[in-house]
């Protein structure tokens, strides 16, 4: 338990956003950041990272940025929830205390339910059960706490009903028998997504950092393999990236031949640009925010009591919205990212008029 509880909060002044907190508890060497983007259409919901960051303006930027994109990413995926993000620095491995994670569930509460917090790099589920025991505004706690347990499965679905969506818009077919899908990381999601793609007959070549991930899918699916500096320049129909963010760059994009580019790792685009210049290469890039979807959408259901049906039949719509972006793209003579956004867009601003009318 926390013994000594004085929470230093500080309110940031940041154009654009509705709330950007600081809070610091010296007991427990707590430095969290909390930003809510927009409750323009619910409570704000996205996980919170725990990460050794290089400085504080270095774990600001990355968290402005991380809750802008939760916005976009509910808006699309038809959730009446905001965007928001967190970030407790220092490295988990270290630091991560339960005394820690308890304060920081205490700084959660203490927004009063603006934002609602759940797992991402660096912290558990482990953590979110612990959270709950001093706040409700948590998500993606253990199905034994009445939550929706590990997201993962539900992205790599929401994934695979992506995929199918695509396939049907570039290739004229949903089925992916006999197409030949490049992934990248074989973790929680990219594994999931192979087993998925192999039981579909898809011919599979995968690459992972870590050997033993690789092995473990040549054995159980008879997958090919690449390596993960090359994965992405291997000849196929999609190339799915399910590891790193940045990986769709200046030099990358001219190496890539697949037709298609849909994976579940997040801000896959290293600038804004590379939207372009991968519509020049006549690529076709999902948005990673619209596809990788199908965790958020699960954790989202657990807020007004987990049903399994409702939240699978959300999941799958995700392939629906996938076709909307791509046939948007076309009609307006854009890119499925502009696409994608002017989407969320739309949204926010109907949900700003609604309430003016009220
Ligand atoms: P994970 O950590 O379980 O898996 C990532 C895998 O990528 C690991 O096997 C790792 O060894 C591998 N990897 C790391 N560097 C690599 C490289 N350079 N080349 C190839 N492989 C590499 O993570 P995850 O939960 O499967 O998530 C994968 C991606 O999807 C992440 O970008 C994550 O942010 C994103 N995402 C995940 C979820 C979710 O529900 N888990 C939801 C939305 C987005």
């Amino acid at each position: 338990m926390v013994r000594s509880w004085h929470l230093e909060v500080e309110h940031l002044d940041v154009a654009g956003y509705e709330q950007v907190v600081r809070g610091r508890h010296t007991a427990t060497g707590l430095d969290a950041v909390i930003a809510v983007h927009s409750t323009v259409l619910g409570p704000s919901l996205g996980g919170t990272r725990f990460h050794r960051y290089g400085s504080f303006d270095e774990a600001l930027t990355d968290v402005l940025r991380l809750a802008e994109g939760m916005t976009s990413k509910a808006a699309v995926a038809g959730l009446d929830q905001g965007g928001g993000k967190a970030v407790i620095l220092g490295d988990p491995a270290v630091q991560r205390t339960d005394e820690l994670i308890l304060a920081y569930g205490r700084f959660v509460d203490s927004l009063g339910g603006a934002y609602l917090t759940a797992e991402d790099v660096g912290t558990t589920q482990a953590d979110m059960d612990l959270i709950r025991s001093v706040t409700p505004f948590v998500t993606g706690v253990s199905e034994s706490l009445g939550g929706s347990g590990d997201p993962s499965p539900a992205t790599a679905v929401g994934l695979a009903h992506a995929l199918e969506a695509v396939a049907a818009h570039r290739f004229g077919a949903p089925s992916l028998e006999g197409r030949h899908v490049a992934v990248s990381g074989v973790g929680k999601v990219g594994s999931a997504l192979v087993a998925h793609l192999a039981s579909r007959g898809a011919r599979v070549t995968v690459a992972d950092v870590d050997d033993a991930r690789v092995a473990d899918m040549v054995r159980s699916h008879g997958v090919g393999t690449a390596s993960p500096a090359a994965i992405h320049a291997v000849e196929c129909d999609v190339f799915s990236p399910c590891a790193l963010g940045g990986v769709l760059n200046a030099s990358t994009i001219p190496e890539l031949r697949c037709a298609v580019v849909c994976g579940s790792a997040n801000n896959q685009l290293l600038e804004d640009a590379d939207g372009n210049r991968l519509a020049a290469a006549g690529v076709l890039y999902v948005p990673d925010y619209v596809v990788n979807a199908g965790g958020i959408i699960n954790i989202a259901e657990e807020w007004g009591g987990y049903d399994h049906g409702r939240a699978a039949a959300r999941i799958a719509a995700i392939g629906t919205t996938t076709t909307a972006v791509l046939r948007l793209a076309e009609a307006d003579g854009t890119t499925p990212v502009e696409a994608a956004d002017r989407i969320a867009q739309r949204r926010i601003a109907a949900a700003l008029a609604d309430r003016r009318d009220d």
